[in-house]
């Protein structure tokens, strides 16, 4: 769904939330923020429909949404999101990493689940109207971030089975605290053999909250067995590697070859994608291909296989200590390569390391 009647620009109306927090209250939420548990106090609304296109777009105050019983959303879960970050630079500017990809990925969701697909300009658009009135949300504390949220739902009230006409995107936005506190510490994976999170043609390279909805259980599982997330394996022969519930993984073998899974249900990461950017920067080869979990246990235990790690905007980057399933264990020390490329990535993103790709978008001028 091309929106040919679309203005090139929107001009958006801020209606100022009146309240809004104080200055000390939003800096006790700030000294320690968590994740995505406060949000800040204006989001981003624009609304579609199939004879309009977008328009009425707003900064509003954060709160409840209205919404029909009957919307479509509730019912046929038509829903898509993305996940970006706004970093806060030493000089005390505000930028984001990488937008137009999410914008695109953003695009090729709709496309799946038969949403209108928000022209990339609106989307960077929509996160430079968010940080103009919450810009002091962002936290200036090492590795802190305010985690942008862009989301889009049907919110026509009808209860009949087709795309809905009516559809709203919005954008909120939540403090985030550093990750791993005091030190990265490796993470524990759970092989799940008893679900699979996409199978071939469905909505697994969409990022739509359904995919979640379907990796709950097997998330559930995982921590049962005492561990921090689930990887799953593709649904048909059941061997190779996919992701785990909302993060890609990448091993590392012996010679400095970084392997990743190629497959039409995972959800491509833009973190893994500037992860292996960077590693190939440093002459290392990159290999992304189907890989089995034989492939994997095998190189572990010859020592082929010397660090495996996790990648997503949230935690950036998080090395695989173990891999627990059913009848066998996979370990690795270490991870060396995982954490320098880590330190990286986001020496980029807050301002330490020269953006030589171009990466960066500034939000606050
Ligand atoms: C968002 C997401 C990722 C990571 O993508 P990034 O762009 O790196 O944040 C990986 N897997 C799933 C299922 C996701 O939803």
């Amino acid at each position: 769904m091309k929106n040919l009647l679309a203005p090139s620009t929107l001009e958006f109306t801020h209606h100022r939330n009146p309240a809004a927090l104080a200055e000390m209250e939003r800096a006790e939420i700030l000294s320690d923020p968590g994740f995505g548990k406060h949000f800040t106090d204006h989001m981003v609304d624009i609304c579609w429909s199939a004879r309009g296109s977008w328009h009425r777009p707003r900064v509003q105050p954060f709160g409840p949404i209205e919404l029909s019983p009957a919307a479509a959303v509730l019912h046929y879960a038509q829903e898509i999101f993305e996940g970006l970050k706004a970093y806060r630079h030493e000089d005390g500017s505000i930028w984001t990493f990488r937008p137009e990809a999410n914008a695109a990925r953003m695009q090729r969701s709709a496309r799946r689940l038969a949403l209108p697909e928000l022209p990339t300009e609106y989307f960077i658009e929509s996160l430079k109207q968010l940080i103009a009135v919450d810009g002091d949300w962002v936290p200036t504390a090492p590795d802190t971030s305010l985690y942008l949220r862009p989301f889009m739902f049907a919110k026509e009230a009808f209860l009949g089975v087709r795309p809905a006409e009516k559809v709203n995107y919005y954008v909120i936005a939540s403090p985030a605290g550093a990750y791993f506190k005091g030190g990265l510490s490796p993470v524990s994976i759970w092989l799940s053999a008893n679900y699979s999170r996409a199978g071939r043609g469905g909505t697994g390279a969409a990022k739509t909250g359904g995919n979640y909805a379907a990796s709950l259980v097997a998330q559930a599982e995982a921590y049962d067995h005492g561990c921090d997330q689930v990887l799953f394996l593709d649904s048909e022969e059941n061997k190779y590697l996919e992701e785990l519930g909302g993060m890609n993984i990448v091993l590392v073998k012996k010679d400095g070859t970084l392997v990743t899974p190629a497959s039409a249900s995972i959800l491509e990461g833009i973190t893994r994608d500037s992860i292996l950017q960077l590693a190939e920067d440093r002459g290392h080869r990159v290999e992304r291909r189907q890989v089995t979990i034989d492939e994997w246990r095998e190189g572990a235990a010859s020592g082929d296989i010397v660090e495996a790690f996790a990648c997503g905007t949230a935690a950036v980057l998080a090395p695989i200590g173990t891999l627990k399933a059913d009848d066998f264990e996979i370990t690795h020390e270490g991870g060396e390569l995982a954490l320098s490329l880590r330190e990286e990535l986001t020496g980029i993103q807050y301002g330490r390391i020269d953006d030589r790709h171009g990466w960066m978008t500034r939000l606050d001028a």
